[in-house]
Order: structure tokens, then C-alpha cells, then sequence
């Protein structure tokens, strides 16, 4: 069996690793890490790593009639046994350089674009929308693939196909709606927004594949559909109780200075694990204890 020092490490994000299993294949794991406010917290959430790769699986499942995707396997002798449930073999590719964001809901730079110029990503919307309107159709929000520590930046059409080529570009644009749409649906169904989303594109043999993590909590903005009311910030359906706390006085933390945020405290890592836990069942409709690892 293998472990994970014997693969090399091709990239580290915030909360998840790469490795490099052979030529063709790559390892991804989920880290129990949660960021929240532009931190990476000094306190992980027991099995978010879990929870997440296991809705990943799931989705890579639901999506597989619209769009080829890089999973190859969840339980497989090359998956080290310290990693297996939070770490999926997958299939390198080779990644476009955008990142494909779709939007159903008004919310974060969307809503910031949108105060500015009345247009995201220059999609002119209607007059009087605000943080949390729902959108008159799904629209399509590219943005580039920052550095690391960097904010991606919003860009329009014209620069996807600047970058892709016309045809690719449309390829792109069509993809990222129809998942996003699918996923909207399926959540909606199960009392959920899902106000938008990030994915990544890969090209293997020429097609478009479905990489990286899809429609979890940190590609995606979840909303619970009871307490949706535009007009304010929406409470997010995995990381409300972390925030919350953060900003309550009970923490002291300053959001506005440069200090990183304090630990968690129990209470509020056991709510936040049960959060997330509580999104992949409702989601899912599976158990989470059935999961693997
Ligand atoms: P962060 O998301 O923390 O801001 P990041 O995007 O650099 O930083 P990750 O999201 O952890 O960090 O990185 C995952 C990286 O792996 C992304 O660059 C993504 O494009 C890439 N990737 C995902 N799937 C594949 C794949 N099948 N083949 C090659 N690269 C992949
Ligand atoms: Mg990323």
C-alpha cells in the first residue's frame, strides 16, 4: 500500500493538496481545512474533507449525461489509507485557463459588478436587483485563474474567447449553465439554493472534462431556501455558524484588522461539522455514515 510520501506534491491550495500518482493520474485530496473572510482558520472541522469529497462523488455521478468528468476512483489500492475518504484518483488534464462561473443569484463580486455598472461581466441585468436576488435566468461569470493568495478577477466574454477561442469559449459558456442549472435543480428539490458556482474545465483527448471539486460548499454558495430574503448578505447553508461567531464579540476578532481569526471553540466546530454533514445528507439523500474511511 502506498502512502502519501511516496507521491510528489504538485500543488497545495488552501484547504486541498495535489499529488502526482503517474502520468496519468493524479491524487486529490480534501484537507479538514475551512477558510472563511479570506482566512484559512487555525481550527479544521472534523470530516469536512470527507463530507466534501463524498458530495463531489455524488455530483460527478449525477452530472456524468451532461459532461465527462476526471474522477476515476474514490477506492482504489493507490489511495493511502491516511487520506481514503477525502482523496479521489483522478485523471490529469490539462486545465483551462478560466475559471467557468455560473450565477443564478445576485451575490459577493456579482452583486459588487453589478453596483458598479449595473452589468456582471458585462451581462446587463435589470434595474433594482440587490445582494441575494434571485436572477432573471442563469448567467454565465467567467473569471481568471488568479495566483495563489490573488482574488480571481471577474472578466466578460470577449476575454474567454480571447483565451479559449470562439468555439471553446461557447463550449465553456454552454457546459457551466447546463451544470449549474441540473445542480440548482436537484438542490432546490431538496431545500436548498444553490445561488452559484464555480467549476473547472479540463481537456483530455480534445474534450471537455469536468475537473476538480463539483458543487461543494466551497465551489458553490449554498443558501437554505427558508431563510433566503434579498436585500443582506444570505446566511451560507455550510459556514454560517463559523462566521457568525467570528464576528461576534465573543471572538474579539477584528475582521477589518490584519490579525489572523482565534481557534474555534468546540461548540462551534461540532455545530459547523454537523452543518456540513447535514448539506450532503439533505443534498444526497444518503447517510453520511455509509461514506468511506
Ligand atoms: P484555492 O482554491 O485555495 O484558492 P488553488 O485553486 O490554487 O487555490 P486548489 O483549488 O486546491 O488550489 O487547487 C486545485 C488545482 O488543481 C487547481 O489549480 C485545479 O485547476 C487543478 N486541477 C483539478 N483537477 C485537475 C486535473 N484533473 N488535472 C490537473 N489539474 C487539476
Ligand atoms: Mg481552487
Amino acid at each position: 500500500m502506498p502512502t502519501l510520501a511516496d507521491y510528489d506534491k504538485i500543488a497545495a491550495g488552501k484547504v486541498r493538496e495535489l499529488y502526482a500518482v503517474d502520468d496519468d493520474h493524479l491524487l486529490m485530496v480534501a484537507s479538514d481545512r475551512i477558510s472563511a473572510y479570506d482566512h484559512v482558520l487555525a481550527t479544521p472541522i472534523p470530516d469536512k474533507g470527507r463530507v466534501l469529497t463524498a458530495m463531489s462523488v455524488f455530483w460527478f455521478d449525477l452530472l456524468a449525461d451532461i459532461v465527462d468528468h476526471h474522477m476515476v476512483a474514490y477506492d482504489d489500492p493507490r489511495i493511502p489509507a491516511e487520506v481514503r475518504g477525502r482523496a479521489l484518483l483522478v485523471r490529469r488534464l490539462e486545465m483551462l485557463p478560466v475559471e467557468a462561473v455560473a450565477r443564478g443569484y445576485l451575490a459577493g463580486s456579482g452583486t459588487a459588478d453589478y453596483r458598479a455598472t449595473g452589468a456582471v461581466c458585462g451581462i446587463a441585468l435589470p434595474d433594482g436587483l440587490t445582494e441575494g436576488s434571485r436572477l432573471p435566468e442563469p448567467i454565465f461569470t467567467p473569471a481568471t485563474k488568479a495566483e495563489l493568495g490573488a482574488h480571481d478577477e471577474n472578466i466578460d466574454f470577449a476575454a474567454v474567447v480571447e483565451l479559449l477561442g470562439a468555439e471553446q469559449a461557447e463550449r465553456v459558456r454552454e457546459l457551466t449553465l447546463r451544470i449549474y442549472r441540473r445542480g440548482a435543480e436537484h438542490a432546490l428539490a431538496n431545500g436548498i439554493i444553490l445561488a452559484d458556482t464555480k467549476i473547472e474545465l479540463g481537456l483530455r483527448d480534445g474534450g471537455l472534462v469536468l475537473g476538480d471539486e463539483v458543487l461543494t460548499p466551497d465551489s458553490s454558495r449554498y443558501w437554505p431556501v427558508e431563510t433566503w430574503a434579498p436585500g443582506q448578505a444570505q446566511p451560507s447553508f455550510d459556514k454560517q455558524y463559523v462566521r457568525d461567531w467570528l464576528t461576534s464579540s465573543e471572538s474579539g476578532w477584528d475582521r477589518a484588522s490584519d490579525t489572523p481569526p482565534p481557534p474555534l471553540p468546540d461548540a462551534v466546530v461540532a455545530n459547523t461539522r454537523a452543518r456540513y454533514v447535514q448539506a450532503y445528507e439533505q443534498l444526497t439523500g444518503r447517510k453520511f455514515a455509509d461514506w468511506i474511511g
